[in-house]
């Protein structure tokens, strides 16, 4: 069978055209998956049962006239949102046969949408780490050169659809999870703001920072995927009731009358000179779409945010973290005592980043360092939120590299954890501050990709996806396929 690969904006076309079932598009898909998945690693799980099913169930809407834009659709979805019946590991040993009674909120919602859900996606243990080499089962390798890392938290959602396993993906953010694997596969990762889209069913990492979106192959596909999971949810408190428009509608492609700021912070001592000159190419291009670019933002508080990033997110993992004791759910280590079963169950069932993490976290939240760490770092938490906040009364969104250097050697950085944590430099504040921010296909050095991050306003997706958009018309990088 030839292989399908398509966008989900082709796919739909070709779907209520029927010039393809989705019986057929799954098909090709699951073959694809078939043929390269041994090399890259990207899925914890194939979902092919379920994935017919849902295809022919999409099929019979589509017969009947009664499909929607993503009736039909294949999609992954990492393993850190549950799934009912459906093996959810969050690559731990602690979940590994976890079997979630339930769905998550945007699971949910793809299943409302009649998507087809072809497989959950590999990722860093519990989302601590930038590379998918945490992951407690086994390492993601990047398709655009199998010796290096796609990223991460979530480089198995970004790896399937570079690959063309998927049509698209979701993942989760917490620091740069979404955008930096992007980034590094060429694809494009969107975070929404902090409250855009539930977390309803996403396993908790650092509560105050986490956040789910798109990872599509092009800027309409990541408009029609947060259409799909945008929106408030009851059973998140944290969502936000703004209401959701039709993020396709601001997809125009020229950007007159748009100002842009350039935070020069975000151009950060070790650099890679490549992603200077692509990010200099890049806001040239901007500028001859019409947008009034600043280069001379400063955002003074920008080199805190990896500090307050590594206190504060550790804080609330630990805190999270702590749910996992062998009674409930998930691993459960046989022994004689209780105590000796709960530490056990917590010595074997996390790898040593998890733990790190809870070390760390549990230190700068005890009794005589918390002020000293957590509430210090929660105040500069503050001022770095009120300078987005100022800088956004001037500019309606700033334009920044996703990282600091292309993709690294698996192997590379592992024994250096502060080296690791370096590689989200530009993500990380992103976060901190709860605003939204995308990566773009932006360029490549000796055949590697480079993303370009744009920030925008609380609840403003839609410039986001406007900017993105008029780049994307303009430049050719995000048609380039890797050859697996
Ligand atoms: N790489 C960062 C970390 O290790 C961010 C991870 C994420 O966004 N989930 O925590």
């Amino acid at each position: 069978m030839t292989n399908i690969q398509v966008t989900i904006n082709e796919a739909s076309r070709l779907l209520r055209e029927k010039q393809v079932s989705s019986i057929e598009l799954t098909e090709s898909y699951l073959e694809r998956i078939r043929q390269v998945d041994s090399r890259v690693h990207a899925l914890v799980t194939i979902t092919d049962e379920l994935a017919m099913e849902q295809a022919r169930k999409a099929d019979e809407l589509i017969a009947v006239g009664d499909a929607g834009p993503l009736t039909g659709v294949p999609i992954v979805i990492k393993d850190n949102m549950c799934t009912r019946g459906i093996r959810t590991t969050c690559s731990s040993k602690m979940l590994q046969n976890f079997m979630p009674p339930y769905d998550a909120a945007v699971v949910e919602k793809v299943k409302a949408h009649n998507m087809v859900m072809v497989g959950k996606s590999n990722m860093d243990e519990f989302a601590m780490g930038s590379s998918t080499e945490n992951s407690a089962l086994f390492v993601t390798c990047n398709p655009w050169d199998l010796s290096r890392v796609p990223g991460g938290s979530s480089g198995g959602s970004a790896v399937a659809v570079a690959a063309g396993e998927t049509v698209c993906a979701l993942g989760s953010d917490t620091g740069g999870s979404i955008r930096q694997p992007s980034g590094f596969c060429s694809v494009v990762g969107m975070k929404p703001t902090y409250g855009r889209v539930s977390r309803y069913g996403l396993v908790a990492f650092a509560s105050s920072l986490d956040q789910i979106g798109p990872l599509t192959q092009d800027v309409t596909d990541c408009a029609l995927l947060l259409n799909v999971i945008a929106g408030a949810d009851s059973r998140d408190s944290t969502s936000v009731p703004e209401p959701v428009p039709d993020y396709t509608r601001c997809l125009k492609a020229d950007l007159k009358g748009l100002r842009l700021g350039v935070p020069r912070e975000y151009f950060v001592e070790g650099m890679q000179a490549e992603v200077a000159e692509v990010m200099e190419a890049a806001i040239k291009e901007l500028e001859e779409l019409g947008a009034e670019v600043d280069r001379e933002v400063s955002l003074p508080h920008t080199p805190y945010a990896l500090a307050v990033y590594y206190i504060l997110a550790p804080s609330e993992a630990s805190a999270n973290l702590a749910r996992y004791d062998g009674v409930k759910y998930g691993f459960s280590y046989e022994a004689d005592s209780m105590w000796e079963a709960l530490e056990k169950t917590r010595e074997n069932g996390f790898g040593p980043e998890v733990k790190r993490r809870i070390m760390l976290g549990t230190y700068a939240l005890s009794a005589g360092y918390y002020d000293a760490w957590y509430l210090k770092a929660q105040k500069v938490r503050t001022l770095i939120i009120r300078e987005f906040n100022e800088a956004f009364k001037k500019y309606d969104a700033l334009i920044t590299p996703t990282s600091p250097t292309v993709p690294f050697k698996i192997g590379e950085k592992t024994d250096d954890p502060f080296q690791m944590y370096l590689s989200d430099v530009c993500t990380l504040p992103i976060n901190i501050g709860g605003v939204p921010a995308m990566s773009i296909p932006a360029g490549f050095t000796d055949g590697l990709p480079i993303g370009m991050q744009i920030i925008g306003k609380p609840f403003d997706e839609e410039t986001i996806l406007h900017v993105a958009y008029a780049y994307e018309q303009a430049t050719e990088w995000h048609k380039r396929k890797v050859e697996v």
